[in-house]
């Protein structure tokens, strides 16, 4: 790992890199750049690489939304963060390196994805808090066969056959993220066919983003390497389970390195009032952690993605789950998993939306309803209400509309980024209402 311009330069030597992508995650969640010539870095470290802002004003088939202001005019500076500079293990004489986006003045753009994390971070670290996270997410490794795309295996879930199978392409895809700084904790193979999950470990709440994004272009990278396809889809095939990617946080005191969720037995009374605030936030929360037309095919009762809002101990059919903690490691362990979060998302919005809710319910001292400790799908309609457990949305289109309604998350991206948000993605209901499943399927699968 490398932190400074003359360390940068010295691995580029050692390693005979050619070029250095400039890289970034759009409003619509994929990730895009433009790379430098390696001899060119440093001036280019210095003046940024110029983008043009209507960039973010692009859906993921690639048209442009005018209407949010942006389009051919204006131009702001990819700045990179020289702490996420990697070498590329997948892509020949390849390095990479994170930006923000600056306007000519070198003040952050409205639209920076990772200056509106920044931002949440900074309002963490003035109450004494900060936050580890970690994303969690699952994938589907395909091939493709006389023209159709299929899953590599017919495994079962945790079967030592999906195990076999996919055995090599794992190794290497730990071996990538390892060279890059990223550790990995678990593998194994999940529901679905060809379905994988490797987790990897926590960090610091915008090492967390970055790390998701380094994640979704090493999967892709090793995957093509070996002539496989792979794919973070929420929902790449319909007749097999969704991929989650399952947000993992936790809440720190900054000065003590106390584990503030944690209490004996359970969550904290902080906990819990984080818990409330994102419960609260949920329905217009899903639309920066589901923000794809296809994810809400994902969200659906009983495939465990956690389809209503409420929350529970150890309750997989709930938003959001309080895992039980490691033997030995109790404190450390104390976490809270969203579970409806894909990797269509932004990360650096999604984070900053998830934290900003949850320190809301930590401000306003909210308290959650009882924890739920049975599957809502299974319940009445009466004592569903009864619980105060509703349906989260149900479509993009809905969650869009509740995100418009809400001041806070109103305030955590500022109104231009809101704006153009809603009306890229917006675009995207109408394209994929017009055409039928496949294309859906094909324009999700081939982008996350
Ligand atoms: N595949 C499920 C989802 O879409 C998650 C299964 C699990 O609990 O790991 O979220
Ligand atoms: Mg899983």
């Amino acid at each position: 790992m490398a932190s400074s311009l003359p360390e940068i330069l010295e691995i580029i030597d050692t390693w005979s890199v050619r070029v250095v992508r400039f890289l970034y995650c759009d409003t619509s969640g994929i990730v895009r750049g433009k790379a430098t010539a390696a001899g060119r870095l440093k001036s280019r470290v210095e003046g940024g690489i110029g983008l043009v802002k209507g960039m973010m004003a692009m859906n993921l088939l690639d048209q442009m939304q005018t209407a949010t202001g942006f389009g051919a005019t204006g131009e702001v500076r990819l700045v990179p963060d020289l702490s996420t500079f990697v070498v590329l293990p997948y892509a020949p004489q390849a390095a990479a390196i994170l930006c923000d986006m600056q306007e000519l003045d070198r003040t952050p753009w409205k639209l920076c994805p990772r200056n509106v994390l920044k931002r949440q971070i900074e309002q963490a670290r003035r109450l004494g808090l900060s936050i580890e996270a970690s994303f969690e997410p699952e994938f589907t490794l395909s091939v493709e066969e006389e023209g159709a795309i299929r899953p590599i295996d017919r495994s079962l879930c945790f079967s030592t056959d999906g195990m076999n199978r996919a055995a090599r392409f794992a190794n290497n895809f730990m071996d990538a993220l390892e060279r890059q700084g990223i550790p990995v904790e678990q593998y194994y193979p999940e529901l679905g066919h060809g379905q994988h999950e490797l987790s990897i470990g926590h960090a610091p709440a915008l090492a967390a983003a970055d790390h998701h994004i380094w994640y979704r272009e090493t999967l892709r990278g090793v995957a093509f390497n070996e002539g496989l396809e792979a794919s973070l889809t929420p929902k790449p095939f319909l007749d097999q389970p969704g991929n989650g990617c399952h947000l993992h946080l936790s809440l720190w005191d900054s000065a003590s390195r106390q584990n503030l969720f944690a209490a004996p037995g359970g969550l904290s009374e902080l906990g819990l009032h984080f818990v409330a605030g994102i419960l609260e936030h949920l329905p217009a929360l899903v639309a920066l952690t589901c923000p794809s037309v296809n994810s809400y095919r994902r969200i659906q009762p009983g495939s465990w993605s956690a389809a209503y809002i409420c929350w529970g101990y150890e309750n997989r059919e709930a938003a959001v789950r309080v895992p039980s903690t490691y033997w030995g490691q109790e404190e450390a362990s104390t976490n809270l998993e969203i579970k409806c979060v894909d990797s269509s998302c932004n990360p650096y919005l999604a984070l900053a939306a998830v934290m900003a809710a949850g320190l809301d319910g930590v401000r306003r001292k909210l308290a959650p309803p009882a924890p739920v400790d049975a599957d809502p799908g299974s319940m009445t309609p009466d004592k569903l209400s009864e619980k105060a457990i509703r349906r989260l949305p149900l479509t993009l289109k809905d969650a869009l509309e509740e995100l418009k309604r809400s001041s806070l998350l109103q305030d955590v991206l500022g109104e231009e980024l809101l704006n153009t948000f809603f009306l890229v993605k917006l675009s995207e209901v109408r394209a994929f209402a017009e055409k039928d499943i496949e294309f859906e399927l094909v324009h999700h699968r081939n982008k996350f």
